[in-house]
């Protein structure tokens, strides 16, 4: 089937086709298989150590990768030549997915995979891809990204860390301290990110354990992910040969947004590996425990809290691997107009940079709801170190933090909105205009779409509508000084992530109605109606704090009057449907969608 392109950014303004869009359910057997592989992974190598991986136990970690290595799951989406299996975006996010439920492993081996390896396969030339690739793919090497440091942290291009030719012109002497660098303890190669001279941006350096010059501090005590290595790592004139210069000269701080991109939308996808195993978990442990004479599964309150974990995590699930297959398509018609594969990959990942920060956001988001409800429901037990909600809970918090904290997460969806409508790429005030006019004029009470899913897309057009309204407004009103007014660029962010989630879940039902049967689509149904009335709240919320932030008088109760007509729906049990969908989670005794 023919598909249009689509842009990067674009559902803000369009709207988009459940044809258009690729759902889980269509993963072919291989993707499948290779999911597979990586459950029983961790089914017989990760999950009946994991109090010994938080022990940090010498070499454990290190084994497992290696382990992991041999299975080729650190290739799987490293070309052919290099020793990987050359699969697509969206099958290396169903593998982070598939090991994302492996706790501190999953953020060693997706640490090592992503934001270790891809610098080198996406910026390498051919000499440094060859000499470290095939390497990091078997594991014989593992990698670390070194990029924050103590003073240098979200604003990340402030580092201190500096490299100097040496006389000889043979090698950058390398200093700085270098701060939280995940695998630290047992990395072979990191990739460090330096100002060479008195240069404006980083520059990106391959850099050799083995080059000297290099200590650390002892293991950080942290939180959660206590298995995964974390250091402080000090250059004391670490020799660099000039030739392990990655890319160009100042163009580290590009190589590290790139690839911080990647690493959002596969943190989106860890996440989802995560919460599909905490929800069975919790539908397994309300299924055996019995209070007032019934299993707490029984309960109106735990039913409502189990459907609500689900629906989040399918709503979620079905915006990552939406936006996957986007980046698919925008590669292979990038390398179809003759660009280079490397280039090609980075520069689709760019064009749904919006998108991968929203996943960024809302999968962590989604993870920690689904863990705080998980430790709720297993009671005082998910306070208990001996159950598992309590490790769950500790170590999903990480998520909101690294790869860009959500707050410049979301401010980055806003910025990067803006700027493509001010390079022409968006015509986002030609539709925030229209929403204007259509204000303006008389509503037109016409008769009403019937037709399957008519609602619901009506509820999606006009959550945009009340997002164009409200981020067109601020725009005009505050012109330039919108970038300093985080609170409403939050707001607006809000309802953006919102919309994207909301319309990625209706699609997905609409796609398995459609090519599945109505039969097969009444759960998903089910789940993105509820996800769309709640939706309707939080945008109204969303929207109302930004209007009175910035709006007063008659053209504040103009808004006022469009926000209640754009968050507008016609009423729907969602108490009945949760109870629908939560019931069938327990009869199945685990999360089945
Ligand atoms: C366990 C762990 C592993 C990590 N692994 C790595 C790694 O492998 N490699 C690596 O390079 N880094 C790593 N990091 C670092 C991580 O990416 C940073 O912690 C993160 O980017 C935030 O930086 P910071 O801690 O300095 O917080 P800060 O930047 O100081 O932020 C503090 C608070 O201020 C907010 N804030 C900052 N700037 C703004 C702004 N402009 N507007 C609004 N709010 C703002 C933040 O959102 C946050 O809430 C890791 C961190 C941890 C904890």
């Amino acid at each position: 089937m023919e598909t249009k392109a689509i842009k990067g950014g674009e559902f803000v303004i369009r709207e988009t086709s459940y044809t258009d869009v690729f759902i889980p359910e269509e993963f072919d057997e291989e993707a499948k298989m290779i999911r597979q592989t990586c459950l029983d992974f961790l089914d017989t190598e990760v999950l009946d150590k994991l109090d010994r991986i938080d022990a940090q136990e010498e070499g454990l970690m290190q084994g497992l990768l290696d382990k992991a290595g041999e299975l080729g799951l650190l290739g799987v989406s490293i070309p052919e030549q290099y020793g990987g299996f050359g699969k697509n975006f969206n099958t290396s996010m169903l593998v982070g997915e598939a090991v994302g439920g492996g706790y501190s492993f999953a953020v060693a081996l997706s640490a090592h995979t992503g934001i270790g390896t891809l610098p080198i396969l996406y910026y390498g030339n051919d000499a440094q891809k060859e000499k470290y690739i095939p390497k990091l793919t078997t594991g014989e090497w593992k990698a670390a990204y070194c990029l924050t440091e103590p003073n240098a942290g979200s604003d990340a291009n402030s580092g201190r860390s500096s490299a100097k030719l040496n006389a000889e012109g043979t090698h950058y002497l390398l200093n700085g301290q270098k701060m939280w660098i995940t695998n630290g303890g047992f990395a072979d190669v990191f990739i460090v990110f330096a100002k060479i001279d008195d240069d404006k941006n980083l520059s990106a350096f391959i850099v050799e354990r083995d080059f000297g010059g290099i200590t650390m501090n002892p293991e950080e005590h942290k939180m959660g992910i206590k298995g995964s290595s974390t250091r402080q790592i000090f250059f004391n004139d670490c020799p660099v040969p000039v030739e392990n210069l990655l890319s160009t000269r100042e163009n580290g701080f590009k190589i590290a947004v790139n690839i911080l991109n990647i690493g959002r939308i596969k943190l989106g996808a860890a996440t989802i590996g995560s919460a599909r195993s905490v929800v069975t978990q919790a539908v397994k442990y309300a299924n055996e425990r019995v209070q007032f004479n019934l299993p707490i599964s029984k309960f109106g309150a735990i039913r409502h809290k189990l459907a609500e974990m689900a629906i989040r995590l399918y709503a979620n699930e079905s915006a990552a691997y939406r936006a996957g297959q986007n980046i698919d398509d925008a590669y292979a018609a990038l390398v179809a107009d003759g660009m280079d594969e490397a280039k090609a990959k980075l520069k689709s990942t760019e064009q749904f940079a919006i998108e991968c920060a929203i996943i960024k956001v809302w999968c962590s988001e989604m993870l920690d709801y689904v863990v705080d409800e998980g430790v709720q429901i297993y009671g005082g037990m998910g306070y208990s170190a001996e159950a598992p909600m309590e490790r769950a809970y500790r170590d999903s918090r990480i998520n909101r933090i690294f790869e860009g904290t959500n707050e410049v997460n979301r401010l980055l969806v806003v910025d990067m909105l803006l700027k493509r409508a001010m390079k022409g790429e968006l015509n986002l005030m030609g539709a925030a205009t229209a929403v204007a006019n259509e204000l303006m004029a008389i509503p037109d009470f016409g008769e009403e779409d019937t037709a399957v899913f008519a609602a619901e897309k009506r509820i999606i057009a006009n959550l945009k509508k009340a997002g164009l309204m409200v981020a067109g407004a601020a725009v005009q009103k505050l012109m330039m000084s919108l970038s300093k007014e985080e609170e409403i660029l939050i707001n607006i962010a809000d309802i953006i992530g919102y919309v994207y989630v909301a319309e990625s879940i209706l699609l997905r039902a609409e796609k398995i109605y459609h090519t599945q049967g109505e039969h097969v689509a009444t759960f998903p149904l089910d789940m993105a109606r509820v996800y769309l009335y709640t939706t309707l709240d939080k945008v109204a919320t969303a929207g109302k704090e930004a209007l009175y932030a910035f709006a007063e008088g008659d053209e504040l109760n103009m808004m006022m009057v469009g926000l209640r007509r754009f968050t507008k729906a016609a009423p729907f049990n969602t108490k009945e449907a949760r109870q629908r969908i939560a019931r069938k989670m327990i009869e199945e005794n685990k999360y089945c969608f």
